[in-house]
């Protein structure tokens, strides 16, 4: 397939709508990598599975 590379690429976690916990993360998230902090977006990634787990699982 093209469009696709060849590196392991992990998936954004989706917010869901209306929960203001999923937008915070998702935001702290994106200004993370936006600064160039991808340890830090990862953390917020990771913070956004585990709170979907707890509340939208
Ligand atoms: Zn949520």
């Amino acid at each position: 397939m093209s469009g696709y590379g060849c590196g392991f690429r992990p998936a954004e976690p989706e917010p869901v709508d209306g929960c203001a916990e999923c937008a915070a993360y998702t935001e702290q998230a994106r200004a993370a990598a936006a600064r160039g902090d991808h340890s830090a977006a990862t953390d917020q990634r990771v913070l956004i599975r585990r709170h979907q787990g707890a509340e939208h699982g």
